[in-house]
């Protein structure tokens, strides 16, 4: 009778704990309504949310303009150029290029408390020599590049342009950033210097990439690549017969590592492994010299990145040694290990002010927030634990990273918008 009793009043309790914490989110979610709201309903921002609307002719030329300045990955320096010409002339307080190649426009708040920084990527996936000239088809843009992330670029200006043009003073100093190298072996470059010993010391970021408005991401999908070479002396397959063979330790290799990540990944975070290229040797009848592959690891848990990561390096060195302890002549074998891509994972609590202010400013403007967890330049820190999000840039638009990239503006003024409050809202209209 007394357990059953004590068990009743702990299910009493986990019910009332289940309500009170409910009731508290719900609370604070009305807490961040409110605060959007009230934003919005300033004269200040009507005001500048019309003067927006107002430049859509100019920010869609600048739009134009960037796309058709070509931003292959490692070459972004002469949009970049061109890019923080534009921003200089909005009249921010100081415009520079860092040593990376980021374009950063600094604007000073009243009492500069906090840093709080917006940006896009200025790199596309596209290589040199590729034809970015914008087409029309109706009223839909046609361009590598268009959406993915020129759009944002041009968000980015049309932001600093109204600060300015409305004289919109904030209590926090606010940062604009182009980046470079948010694309493939980029590597997020561009962000890993602005989080890094000589960067500016951002608190709060906001990155303008994504499609649609709805999307926030909070999440920091993060990935290890590496490319690992066998390499040994070669020789012909008869008359050199007992040298090592570096494919054949490769393909041990191969089966180490996938036998061991396929039931590492079947539990816990999502986490994924692909051997994508492999490659090496001369001829059939020749022992290879070097064999090589390939290797992408992603994970939401930092842990488990590190977890698949590590099965590969013990199957790499166990490959080796049995290669080796089978050598009948000949040198030993070498691997070569080395890491091309580190992009860090981490997650951002929901309930942190940014994203809670996001969310708040996203129904605003009709649409259903939704969290979700990707590779952005937010990876870097998010996975510091800086408050950090990833919003989209509006309109219409797919096809990204081909070269059939589409996008429409369908009220992309709304993401520019969407933008400036989740700006104000994190560096404080000043009054
Ligand atoms: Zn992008």
């Amino acid at each position: 009778m007394k357990v059953i009793m004590m068990k009743t009043s702990i299910f009493m309790l986990i019910l009332f704990l289940g309500s009170y914490t409910e009731a508290t989110a719900q609370a604070d979610e009305q807490k961040y309504e409110n605060e959007i709201l009230s934003l919005i309903n300033t004269d200040i921002v009507k005001e500048a949310f019309e003067y927006i609307k107002s430049i859509d002719d100019e920010t869609g030329k600048d739009h134009i303009l960037l796309t058709e300045i070509p931003a292959p990955p490692f070459k972004e320096g002469v949009r970049a150029e061109k890019f923080a010409e534009m921003l200089q002339d909005a009249g921010p307080d100081k415009t520079w290029i860092d040593d990376v190649g980021n374009v950063l426009a600094y604007r000073k708040g009243k009492s500069s408390g906090k840093l709080v920084a917006i940006g896009a990527h200025m790199d596309t996936v596209f290589p040199e020599g590729t034809d970015v000239t914008v087409k029309y088809r109706g009223d839909t843009l046609f361009a590598p590049g268009i959406g993915d992330d020129t759009r944002g670029m041009a968000i980015i200006l049309a932001v600093l342009r109204t600060l300015e043009a409305q004289k919109i003073e904030t209590v926090n100093d606010v940062i604009f950033i182009g980046t470079v190298g948010e694309e493939g072996l980029g590597d997020l470059r561009g962000v890993k210097n602005l989080f890094g010993e000589n960067g500016p010391g951002i608190d709060s970021w906001i990155s303008v990439d994504g499609a649609g408005l709805a999307r926030i991401v909070n999440g920091a999908l993060g990935s290890t690549r590496y490319r690992i070479t066998f390499r040994g002396p070669g020789g012909h397959s008869w008359g050199a017969f007992g040298l090592v063979n570096p494919q054949h330790a490769l393909g041990r290799a191969i089966k180490y590592f996938t036998d061991e990540a396929e039931e590492y990944t079947r539990k816990g975070p999502r986490t994924s492994y692909n051997v994508g290229r492999i490659g090496g040797g001369t001829s059939i009848n020749s022992i290879p010299f070097d064999a090589w592959m390939e290797i992408d690891m992603r994970s939401v848990s930092p842990e488990k990145l590190e977890g698949v990561e590590s099965i590969l390096l013990k199957s790499v060195e166990k490959a080796l040694n049995d290669q080796n302890g089978m050598r009948r002549a000949g040198p030993e074998l070498k691997v070569y290990i080395d890491k091309v891509g580190e992009r860090p994972s981490g997650i951002i609590d929901p309930d942190t002010p940014l994203i809670q202010r996001a969310k708040a400013a996203i129904r605003y403007f009709g649409e259903n927030p939704t969290l979700s967890t990707s590779s952005t330049d937010s990876n870097v820190p998010i996975s510091m634990g800086i408050p950090a999000i990833t919003i989209g840039r509006g309109g219409i638009g797919a096809q990204n990273h081909s070269l059939d990239e589409w996008w429409i503006n369908k009220e992309g003024y709304k993401a520019i918008q969407l933008a400036l409050t989740v700006l104000l809202a994190e560096a404080e209209i000043y009054k």
